[in-house]
């Protein structure tokens, strides 16, 4: 058994053109990492953010087709169904400086990134489906 007591700590940098959420969730993944927080600084190419619309219970999602800085990324892993997930928020800055933010959605493309993980050991963070807010939730 590995020692779970000792939390590793990642700096990666993502290929370009792959899609933002998914190559976190696959860095995450391969290295069967459970718990934990993402950082992320870079550029994207295009971009799909999310509101939560806390009445209608369901996402609303804001396309961006232009370049963009990632002023910050930030996020957590703990588990879905099994699965090491990643849920992510992002702060993107178009030329003027102007930031824009949200739920980071797949259909983000990376222009250039550098991830960072932290590793948090100890009992698993296990998201269930809760009725009331519409959401999976710790
Ligand atoms: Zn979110």
């Amino acid at each position: 058994m590995s020692d779970k007591n000792k939390d590793r700590t990642f700096l990666i940098g993502l290929s370009k053109g792959e899609d933002l959420i998914k190559e976190i969730t696959n860095e995450v993944q391969k290295r069967n990492i459970e718990k934990g927080i993402i950082q992320a600084i870079g550029a994207v190419s295009q971009a799909k953010i999310g509101y939560y619309d806390q009445k209608n219970k369901e996402y609303l999602y804001t396309e961006f087709k232009q370049h963009l800085e990632i002023v910050n990324c930030m996020g957590n892993i703990s588990i879905l169904e099994g699965e090491p997930m990643v849920h992510a928020h992002i702060a993107l800055a178009d030329k003027s400086g102007k930031t824009y933010g949200g739920h980071l959605a797949e259909g983000t493309k990376i222009f250039a990134a550098e991830l960072f993980i932290q590793e948090i050991s100890g009992q698993k963070l296990i998201r269930r489906y809760e009725k009331d807010r519409g959401l999976t939730l710790w």
